[in-house]
């Protein structure tokens, strides 16, 4: 590792090694029948006739992002030195070659079966994947007709995840949800036999809710063939209904000493049952960890396309527009929907790997990123680290940092206080 005692990394372009070549992409689909009252996703509801637009734009961002790529190509050979960029621009249409593969959303099962079948032949000409290669889609269980199963196989998804939140009819009415508790479970056995790696998005402290009501919700999750939960706490966003009607007081949220207990119930009854926790939201049975998301955790380069996608490329991060019909006529009209575009420094890179990494329960090795980056970083977060070790939130070992149990409710702050 190349390190001078005066360094200054906002002088350096690029790590010594490149930036992250991106293997992952992500996909927004906007669609659902209706907005849930929690939810602040850039969605539309009841807009199916824009299916076709959105299909049609996402072919045309897909072929731009194929371009760039060849420039980008070029251009990697000619800057491992970490000066000029200069691209020879030859542009090929070569498929981007990926090992993860997310379509997520919104509800990409809200696509009509023909019109999935026509994003998998879009993906299809366009990206090429890996043998081994995670692909995922989610899914919202009245969705899984047959047709729509049979489409997710023949498309090559091997992975589905399912917006589950709950088994209990009266909870799922509070969240806005269109299926019932029987839907969900019928949803992940026939899921199970046609896809067989099934991930379930599991909502607590809903309004109203009561511990005892948690656990059957994780009880009866432990007893379907299930491979990954996701575990999250209901937040009130600004925005949403729910953000209005908590201002109003006519939404209650749980009590503070509620959520937290409903947290551990997750991380004792799902341990208890064979999945491990190696994330504060995640839960996965041996070999089945969400390979892109972990993509996000380490910070390596991802593509992203659709409404509101974020991708972090060639140290860029260009955020696409929220509004979907505002992504759909500025795709359509000149091939790009980029709202945001920000070049990430090298000490942003440095600090946002060590930020997001922290939440895996593994925790970070801090000379991996000083090699990464090429600089001596685990310096400069030395007295933000000795501060929550001393608040026992969180443990050093060596160059090794990760949370305590405790730290585990600590994360957004040690993840802000690291990225400040
Ligand atoms: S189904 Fe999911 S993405 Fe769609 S509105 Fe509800 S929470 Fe949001």
């Amino acid at each position: 590792m190349e390190k001078t005692s005066d360094f200054d990394p906002s002088l350096a372009a690029d790590p010594p090694g490149g930036w992250p070549v991106p293997k992952s992409l992500y996909l927004h689909v906007p669609f659902c029948r209706h907005r849930c009252g929690y939810c602040n996703f850039s969605v539309l509801a009841g807009r199916d006739d824009l299916q076709d637009r959105f299909l049609d734009a996402v072919e045309r961002e897909l072929s731009e992002l194929q371009g760039r790529r060849g420039e980008l190509g070029e251009d990697r050979g000619e800057a491992r030195d970490g000066r000029s960029r200069r691209s020879t621009m030859t542009m090929t249409m070569a498929p981007i070659e990926l090992d993860t593969l997310y379509l997520g959303g919104g509800t990409p099962t809200q696509l009509t079966p023909p019109r999935l079948r026509r994003l998998f032949h879009i993906l299809s000409e366009r990206v090429s994947l890996a043998e081994d290669a995670e692909f995922t889609c989610e899914a919202n269980p009245e969705d899984l007709t047959t047709e729509t199963l049979t489409g997710l196989v023949e498309g090559g998804v091997n992975r589905l995840s399912l917006g589950v939140q709950s088994f209990d009819d009266a909870k799922l009415e509070t969240l806005q949800r269109s299926h019932s508790g029987e839907e969900a479970v019928t949803a992940i056995r026939r899921a199970g036999e046609s896809i067989g790696n099934i991930s379930i998005d599991l909502i607590f402290a809903a309004p109203g809710e009561t511990s005892p009501a948690w656990q059957r919700d994780l009880d009866t999750a432990c007893e379907l063939p299930i491979e990954h939960i996701s575990t999250y706490s209901l937040t009130y966003e600004k925005g949403t209904e729910f953000w209005s009607r908590r201002r109003q007081g006519t939404l209650q949220p749980v009590s503070e000493d509620t959520d937290i207990e409903m947290y551990h119930a997750s991380r004792q009854t799902l341990t208890a049952a064979g999945f491990q926790q190696y994330e504060i939201s995640s839960f996965a049975k041996q070999g089945a960890r969400s390979r892109h998301n972990s993509v996000y955790w380490n910070g390596h380069g991802w593509y992203a396309v659709g409404p509101s996608a974020a991708r972090f490329v060639d140290g860029w991060r260009d955020v696409n527009h929220r509004s979907p019909t505002t992504y759909l006529k500025q795709v359509l009209a000149q091939g790009s929907a980029v709202a945001e575009r920000e070049r990430i420094e090298l000490d942003q890179h440095a600090r946002e790997i060590a930020a997001f990494g922290i939440r895996q329960i593994d925790g970070i090795d801090l000379q991996e990123i000083n090699r990464r980056v090429g600089y001596d970083f685990a310096a400069t977060i030395d007295e933000v680290v000795d501060r929550f070790v001393k608040t026992d939130t969180l443990i050093r070992c060596g160059h090794h940092i990760r949370l305590t149990e405790q730290g585990l409710l600590f994360a957004d702050m040690v993840e802000s206080q690291i990225l400040d």
